[in-house]
């Protein structure tokens, strides 16, 4: 009884296991001792297109694809017979003649003294896999969009043909292009087309250049090429010169005619650097020279260029990109009444998050912006994402806030009034919500036309601020023919209350003036709770400092936006 149930059992064991191989997806083949296949299932018939009466008899070598070498398989057996296994990747043909990579675990199956009886192996084919793992080779070393090698390819190439080029004393260059006014096709076509643009301009590159020589897209719309197989640098301008060329006929993307160009850098090797780094930097510099001198053209870095400190051209470099890559971000600080805490606007202050540098304070950015003229579109994005934001919390029904903008010496002309009544319009911000802050500096020059301005600003309703108040020079007469609401006492007379005299003197002064010219004044910089009380005795009308609110970014601004919510006034 018992030894006939252990008999069907067995049988009942035989035939789920069979069906188990028979249906695994894995293939399985099974071979003697003498390595002779005994039983194959439905995928190994799949994978390689064998039969099972194809294969039964002979031995698996007969799929062998020719890829490995005889060691090869006398590691894998050596694997097989003394630890009774191996797994790895094996190319086997097809039976049409076609190679495939397959993962292959092979066992030994011993009997109870040990002696091989069966050799066991099951393998799947994992070329979807391969080409899935090239594919991702290939986004870790090559631009997606372009096909082009991507920085790290490109310094991985260009540090060998260095080392070459010093052993052979061979003169190269580096090239680093820059499309002109990219970003308003890119605005205005979209990015499908900007997208389209690039891989058109990449290809045209191309046929400026050797086989030998590197091109690389750095991102953006910015390439770097390398040139190791020049004689002397004119060589290199020859080769600029064409790219320039390349240019001068217009693409045709989405049935636009774009037309655009491009602004060369070049730096040689090894006159400029024998440092890969350094001459990516200095062709970096002179393409910015470049664009200076008008764009569409190339220069060579020259030493001159270098007048000003490195890093002081590799920061101008870096903020010109900053607003592509959006890394500015603004921080809001609150503006609250002085007698009853309650928050009455905030200031919106810039920021800068660089990629290496981290958080970067505007008194360190702003000079620079200024100089370079880059303040402007800064200035105009502060703005635009100013009021954007303001309708945005608006529209999320929070308590409404005015939110005072500062404006640079350099936006400071007519063209700001429709500038500013643009951006009102667009975000469909009410006007009264948006305060600039101008310096007094600003005012004291070109007065007649300021006024004029000014006076444009006062009927759109935009409020116009007085900052840094007290370090100028103005005069009460002076300040009487402008159009403003209100002065902001800068926070160095601040911060010597009470101990500074003259500190005190100056501020009770400006407060005195501002009443009496019927201005709000605010006090800036207010730290302490002496401070507070000093302007507060004196008339002072609100106060903006550390004592109630660090700037902080938008996420925390919100919090403090309750109608309830009251600074410790
Ligand atoms: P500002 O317009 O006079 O701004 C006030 C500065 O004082 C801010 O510095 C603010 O963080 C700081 N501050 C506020 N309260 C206190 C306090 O209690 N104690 C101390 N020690 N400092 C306080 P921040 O943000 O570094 O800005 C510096 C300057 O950069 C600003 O001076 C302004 O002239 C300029 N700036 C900032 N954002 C912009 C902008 O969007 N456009 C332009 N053109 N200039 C900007
Ligand atoms: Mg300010
Ligand atoms: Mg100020």
């Amino acid at each position: 009884m018992n030894d006939v149930s252990n008999q069907d059992k067995k049988v009942d064991n035989l035939q789920l296991y069979s069906q188990i191989i028979e249906s695994s997806g894995e293939a399985i083949v099974i071979t003697d001792a003498a390595e002779k296949i005994i039983s194959v299932n439905r995928a190994f018939t799949q994978i390689t297109q064998f039969t099972s009466a194809d294969v039964l008899g002979q031995t698996p070598r007969m799929m062998r694809s020719g890829r490995h070498d005889r060691q090869f398989f006398e590691e894998m057996w050596a694997s097989v017979t003394q630890k009774s296994a191996w797994a790895g990747e094996i190319w086997n043909s097809r039976k049409d003649g076609s190679s495939y990579p397959a993962w292959v675990v092979i066992r030994a199956v011993k009997d109870d003294t040990g002696n091989i009886t069966h050799y066991f192996s099951s393998f799947s084919d994992i070329s979807e896999r391969m080409s899935a793992e090239e594919r991702i080779r290939q986004l870790a070393l090559y631009d997606s969009l372009t096909g082009l090698p991507n920085r790290a390819t490109f310094y991985s190439l260009i540090k060998q043909a260095l080392v070459i080029a010093n052993r052979d004393n061979i003169t190269g260059g580096i090239m680093f292009i820059d499309l002109d006014r990219f970003k308003n096709i890119n605005d205005s076509l979209g990015h499908g087309a900007g997208d389209e643009l690039i891989r058109r301009v990449s290809a045209r590159l191309k046929t400026c250049l050797r086989s030998s020589d590197v091109i690389a897209r750095l991102g953006g719309d910015e390439f770097v090429v390398s040139l190791f197989d020049i004689k002397t640098a004119a060589d290199a301008a020859i080769v600029a010169k064409k790219m320039l060329a390349t240019f001068a006929t217009p693409f045709l993307i989405e049935g636009h005619e774009i037309s655009i160009s491009a602004s060369i850098g070049i730096s040689v090797y090894p006159d400029d650097s024998v440092d890969l780094d350094n001459l990516i930097k200095f062709a970096d510099i002179a393409m910015y020279r470049a664009k200076d001198r008008g764009r569409n053209t190339y220069l060579f870095y020259a030493n001159d260029m270098n007048v000003r400190s490195l890093d002081r051209l590799q920061m101008e470099s870096d903020l010109r990109r900053a607003l592509d890559r959006r890394e500015l971000l603004l921080h809001y600080q609150p503006q609250a009444n002085i007698h009853t805490g309650e928050m009455t606007g905030a200031e919106v202050l810039v920021r800068w998050q660089h990629p290496e540098k981290g958080m970067v304070s505007p008194g360190q950015f702003i000079p620079l912006a200024e100089e370079t003229g880059l303040v402007v579109s800064i200035g105009h994005w502060v703005l635009d994402q100013a009021v954007a934001q303001n309708k945005a919390w608006q529209k999320q029904g929070l308590p409404v806030v005015k939110l005072a903008v500062n404006v640079a010496a350099q936006q400071f002309h007519p063209d700001l009034v429709n500038e500013v009544s643009a951006v009102l319009k667009e975000h469909e911000l009410a006007n009264e919500f948006l305060e600039l802050e101008i310096t007094e500096s600003m005012v004291m020059n070109n007065a007649e036309q300021v006024i004029e301005m000014l006076k444009e600003m006062e009927k759109l309703g935009v409020r116009m601020s007085l900052d840094d108040f007290g370090t100028g020079y103005s005069s009460l007469s002076y300040l009487k023919r402008f159009p403003i609401h209100k002065l902001k006492v800068d926070q160095s007379f601040v911060r010597g209350i009470p101990g500074d005299e003259n500190d005190v003197a100056i501020t009770r002064a400006i407060i005195g003036m501002g009443k009496s010219l019927g201005l709000k004044v605010i006090a800036e910089g207010v730290e302490t709770r002496e401070q507070l009380e000093f302007l507060r005795a004196e008339g002072c009308d609100e106060i903006q400092g550390f004592l109630f609110s660090r700037p902080v970014p938008a996420s925390e601004f919100v919090k403090l936006l309750d109608k309830d919510f009251r600074f410790p006034a």
